[in-house]
């Protein structure tokens, strides 16, 4: 993953005071190569670079990150710009009905959308009409009927048995429809073919000329990698886009899509749509879709905690502390878990990290009693112990469990706690880029 790869960077940076040329284009490479692994096409990518290189060099040097770490988190804001930054809402029509008109190509997830959308506004307290404008294939109308259905939302159909339907009369009469019935918003499921194709397209503008779209959203499936652009460039061009749904988030594609249909339509990403179920739907997060072509969990988001929380001496000090396992006492653990308290709460923290799950729920208990209890406990150690709990044997643990008022089983637990503490740190030091490995002196 990069953030494998930027390890590597991050360690050759250390200690260095100042973004030379050198570092920029070395970490570039490493991200230029996230993006592609990600299947962001070729064409952003480089677009995409040349600015990040050009706003790195002009970098003030910032206190609390180390060079690497600085790069990153340009890479990472412009990332979310480009994604869009704030998250765009729906446009209304001033007049009801809104009409939501979907485009894409087959199987991209348009009629799922259909219901998904119809469902969400729904529960939002609007009255949706569902318009089954594919008469294409023979099931599309029935598909859309149980949507509709699980979703409570009437849907308009031509009548079956009418022959093969128009799809753009269907459309048209199904604004006047939802005007009789009161209905604010019609969602238009149209149409696709596997690949782009002049006959469709001309369909599909027909239909957007027969209801007057507020949005044409663009539905593209994650997963389709470098074919995005082609697409999107043909469904821009030919019915024109106001809005983009990326579907089959759920599955493992890096999300590159999102940056490529971002770049070529220039209009924003307005859901993302992650299962097959009619829940699986969330508002596009320009953030989390960031890291997530970045391979990077919420990485960036620790980043900014981090400079937050820790002032520089003491981020130095930690620093020196957190990366040696060994010398990592109970003292710094103490010290640690406060630390990270003042970041916030600790599973958030430890959640953000890649390859935390099971540490994160180790320490999820971890409330204010549980601390107070870690803080009595170390407490009653000798400075001894607290430096090197390899000594604390049976005796001394029923000393320090008398000392502090809790059970020997209270102790063990703690000890247990620390070495998984230990353990974590290493891995957080690493991933953090903190400089190297200390040997105890006590
Ligand atoms: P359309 O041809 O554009 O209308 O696409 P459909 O809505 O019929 O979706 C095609 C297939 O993809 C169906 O089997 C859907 O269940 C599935 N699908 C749609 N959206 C998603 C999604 O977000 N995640 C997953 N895993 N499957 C999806
Ligand atoms: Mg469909």
């Amino acid at each position: 993953t990069l953030s494998d790869r930027l390890n590597g960077i991050f360690t050759k940076l250390r200690g260095k005071g100042r973004l030379t040329d050198a570092d920029i284009d070395a970490t570039a490479r490493e991200i230029r190569l996230a993006l592609l692994e990600a299947d962001v096409a070729l064409p952003v990518v480089k677009a995409f670079i040349a600015s990040i290189k050009e706003r790195a060099r002009g970098a003030e040097v910032h206190g609390a990150l180390n060079p690497a770490q600085q790069v990153i988190k340009i890479v990472h804001e412009e990332l979310v710009a480009v994604l869009g930054g704030e998250t765009r809402r729906l446009q209304f029509a001033k007049q009801p009905p809104t009409v939501i008109m979907l485009a894409g190509l087959q199987g991209s997830g348009k009629t799922t959308l259909a219901g998904k959308l119809a469902r969400w506004l729904k529960a939002q307290g609007h009255q949706p009409l569902l318009v089954a404008a594919d008469l294409q294939r023979p099931n599309a109308v029935n598909q859309l009927q149980v949507l509709g259905q699980r979703a409570g939302v009437e849907v308009y159909a031509p009548e079956p048995g009418n022959g093969v339907g128009d799809p753009v009369r269907v459309a048209n009469d199904s604004i006047d429809h939802a005007r009789r019935s009161m209905r604010d918003i019609v969602i238009v499921d149209t149409a696709g073919r596997l690949g782009i194709d002049a006959e469709m397209m001309a369909q599909a503008a027909a239909i957007r000329d027969a209801v007057s779209p507020d949005e044409t959203i663009f539905v593209i499936d994650a997963m389709v990698g470098q074919d995005a652009v082609a697409t999107a460039e043909a469904f821009r061009d030919g019915v024109g886009i106001t809005g983009v749904v990326l579907s089959k988030l759920d599955g493992d594609a890096r999300g590159g899509a999102a940056l490529s249909v971002r770049y070529v339509t220039g209009q924003a990403i307005l859901f993302a749509s992650t299962g097959e179920k009619l829940e699986d739907f969330d508002v596009f997060h320009p953030d989390r879709m960031a890291s997530r072509i970045l391979g990077m969990g919420d990485v960036m988001t620790l980043i900014e905690h981090a400079e937050q929380a820790f002032d520089e001496d003491q981020k130095q000090r930690m620093a020196a502390k957190v990366t040696g396992g060994e010398a990592f006492t109970l003292e710094d653990f103490l010290e640690q878990m406060t630390a990270l308290r003042r970041m916030g709460p600790i599973a958030n923290i430890l959640g953000m990290m890649p390859g935390m799950g099971q540490v994160k729920d180790q320490l999820a208990e971890l409330d204010d009693s549980h601390f107070d209890r870690i803080t009595a406990i170390i407490r009653s150690m000798t400075p001894g112990e607290r430096v090197n709990p390899k000594i604390i044997n049976g005796s001394r643990r029923a000393r320090i469990a008398r000392g502090s008022g809790v059970t020997v089983m209270d102790v063990n637990q703690l000890l247990n706690r620390f070495a998984e503490a230990q353990k974590m740190m290493k891995q957080m030091g690493g991933m953090m880029g903190l400089p190297g490995r200390r040997k105890a002196t006590k």
